[in-house]
């Protein structure tokens, strides 16, 4: 059978529905403009099986939540279950939100931190460039729940950087990390949040093992794959309405192999003004 991680990831008995339907169920659903009502309504209609399912409050909800990953086949690393459990996705979330249960959620500025098993996905796809002491870039970094597990990944000797063009959700994620078992990381200087336009990257620590962009791109920016290290591996949605998620492999000659992992929905990789409307 055909691999067919985003339905196996569910235990369905089927694994070859229309390839549409897949983007509109099990994917990354997050809420965007004038699309939003139209996809939040299908990611309800068709949601994976623990999509509202809460799972209790605190770690205990936490440890659910990654429990449930497990068990519908989401996650197989152990080290990228570990992390998850570890680091407590209702740090990172609106207050009276549903931490725990399988969907995005709006975190305010037109954004939204992604579900759960699209977090997991990502990690997995990227976890040979995460090992301890590697670099991370994370562009779009959001709420810093994806950021902060990243350095849990590559620990103190690594160094990883979150990048979000919106001020306030670059202070609001340092807040959130500060809170979490990632904020030593972010005290001792081997995780920093900045506010900057990822489409540039960030050149500073560059060149990066792995790069995620947590927004989709009408196409791959120059300036990423340049900062990607020979050898290094990025995890980037591409398109419009209808988006890819693509692994792009940089060889140790620099060329560069991509291939799509799944159909997802994210919010646009854009300017702050377009994402924002200008407030
Ligand atoms: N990965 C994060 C957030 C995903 S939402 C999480 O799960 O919490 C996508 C994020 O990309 C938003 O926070 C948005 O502000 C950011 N973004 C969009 N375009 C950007 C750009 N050009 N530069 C930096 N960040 C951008």
């Amino acid at each position: 059978m055909r691999s067919c991680p985003t339905l196996t990831a569910y235990g369905r008995h089927y694994c070859a529905p229309p390839r549409r339907l897949v983007s509109l169920t099990f994917t990354s659903l997050h809420r965007h403009n004038s699309a939003q009502f139209l996809n939040f309504s299908l990611f309800t209609a068709f949601r994976s099986p623990f999509s509202r399912m809460e799972t209790g409050t605190g770690s205990t909800g936490n440890k659910a939540m990654v429990e449930n990953l497990k068990r519908f086949g989401v996650i197989s690393s152990k080290k990228v279950a570990e992390v998850m459990e570890a680091l407590d996705r209702g740090l990172f979330v609106p207050v009276g939100s549903s931490a725990y249960a399988d969907t995005p959620l709006p975190i305010g500025y037109n954004a939204t931190i992604s579900a759960p098993h699209m977090h997991a996905m990502c990690l997995q796809l990227l976890e040979d460039k995460l090992q301890p002491g590697m670099r991370a870039l994370d562009v779009g970094s959001g709420t810093g729940y994806l950021t902060g597990c990243f350095a849990l990944m590559v620990g103190a000797e690594g160094r990883v950087v979150g990048v979000d063009h919106i001020p306030q959700l670059v202070d609001m994620s340092i807040k959130n990390v500060e809170k979490s078992v990632a904020g030593s990381l972010l005290q001792k200087g081997s995780l920093s949040l900045h506010v900057g336009d990822g489409r540039k990257g960030w050149g500073e620590f560059a060149p990066y093992d792995a790069i995620h962009v947590g927004a989709a791109a009408s196409e791959v920016p120059h300036a990423l794959l340049d900062q990607l290290k020979p050898g290094g591996r990025m995890v980037i949605p591409v398109g419009t309405y209808f988006q890819e998620l693509k692994v792009i492999d940089k060889s140790e000659d620099g060329s560069i192999k991509a291939r799509t992992e799944t159909s997802v929905r994210y919010v646009p990789l854009t300017s702050r003004v377009e994402q924002t409307g200008g407030f």
